[in-house]
């Protein structure tokens, strides 16, 4: 194997990515290859750079599981993914070395959440009893949880300015007030809170210029709630059977599902629930696990919570940890340009009245065909 250090890459992210995974009690050393000093890169290194830089940092965002655009292995050597940028060589270097290749990987659809279960509500639309029925194998496999009484949730409010310190203005907001949101619809009112004030904080998605009013309510009456983070999988046979990977899903995913969202809203809530648990969407970025409390109706009105204390919040820290992946300019030659491109150059050969200006300027059209650069993403 030709020699690699963390200083052989181009690639800024392929080279902060290195300067993580190697072990930095060894010694710069000055490398064969590239001739700068560097910390040599063994091929189980390379291999877990592989994995994490181009694996790993291939993942859409909000594909609500580990989907990755590109897998590699033995079999696919030298790969068949170019970028047409400096990264390529970086690859190269990595590939040679390791003897793998770099592919186009669709991964199983269950990695997306897109289990039985989904097809047969999402893409079947099965409807009447049958649809009921899914719903209930759904919400029974889910935890039920009694909150007792002086448990403590909170939840935060922004806006330009800060509201009176009364209960009213915490309860779930009238009707006229709302969009719909991820479990909230016109026919399901829905106080979102937590039992922690960070997860409030990312799910109202403050910001330094707002105002920020935090209450803390205590439960007055024992509430039974539904912990969606929580589900028993031992019927599960395969993958496909498994409902917390739908779940995480509808927590996971944008807009794209909260009609579906909200029908599971609506299911739990005919079911007698209080309310339920769910994976904060920002939960996928954060190394607590962040759960959202949310009960249904107007729980302060309806006496089930108490508000005991309320404040301003000051946001004093803000922190961004970040892994790199791979982009591309993912040129697509424009065939059609190209043969039209063709045809005007063997004219030009062929007629003899052709200036050096005609033959440049068909030269100049072939280079900014060539070196088009395209805006679509991987
Ligand atoms: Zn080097």
């Amino acid at each position: 194997m030709n020699e690699i250090c963390t200083s052989c890459f181009e690639n800024h992210g392929i080279k902060e990515t290195a300067l993580r995974v190697i072990n930095k009690q060894a010694d710069q050393v000055v490398c064969k290859s590239c001739l700068k000093n560097g910390y040599a890169l063994s091929s189980e290194e390379l291999l877990i750079i592989m994995n994490q830089f181009f694996v790993m940092g291939s993942i859409p965002p909000e594909v609500a599981g580990p989907a990755p655009i590109f897998q590699f292995n033995e079999y696919k050597y030298p790969g068949d993914v170019q970028f047409l940028t400096e990264l390529d060589a970086d690859l190269k270097k990595i590939t040679d070395a390791t003897r793998v290749g770099l592919f186009h990987y669709g991964p199983p659809l269950w990695r997306l959440g897109y289990t039985n279960h989904y097809q047969l509500l999402v893409f079947d639309n099965v409807q009447g009893k049958d649809r009921d029925n899914i719903w209930q194998a759904i919400i029974s496999s889910c935890t039920e949880e009694i909150l007792n009484v002086g448990y403590c949730i909170y939840r935060v409010r922004t806006g330009e300015n800060l509201p009176p310190a009364n209960s009213s203005e915490f309860d779930t907001p009238p009707q006229e007030y709302t969009k719909n949101g991820r479990f909230n619809s016109e026919s399901t009112q829905i106080f979102y809170g937590a039992s922690d004030i960070e997860t409030c904080l990312h799910e109202t998605r403050a910001s330094l210029s707002d105002y920020i009013m935090l209450a803390k309510f205590s439960v007055e009456k024992p509430l039974k709630v539904l912990n969606l983070s929580r589900t028993n999988e031992s019927k599960a046979s395969t993958e496909f059977d498994r409902v917390d990977l739908m779940l995480q899903r509808l927590s996971y995913v944008g807009k794209d599902e909260y009609s579906l969202c909200q029908e599971l809203s609506r299911e739990i809530k005919l079911r007698g629930y209080d309310g339920f648990i769910t994976n904060s969407y920002f939960g996928q970025a954060h190394k607590k696990e962040l759960l959202n409390i949310s009960l249904f109706g107007y729980p302060v009105a309806e006496k089930k919570l108490k508000i005991t204390s309320t404040n301003k919040l000051q946001i004093t820290s803000i922190a961004y940890e970040y892994s790199y992946g791979p982009v591309n300019d993912n040129h697509v030659l424009d065939k059609s340009k190209l043969k039209l491109l063709g045809e005007k150059m063997s004219d030009i050969v062929l007629d003899s009245e052709a200036s050096f200006d005609d033959v440049n300027k068909l030269m100049d059209e072939l280079k900014s065909l060539v070196s088009c650069r395209s805006n679509k993403p991987i």
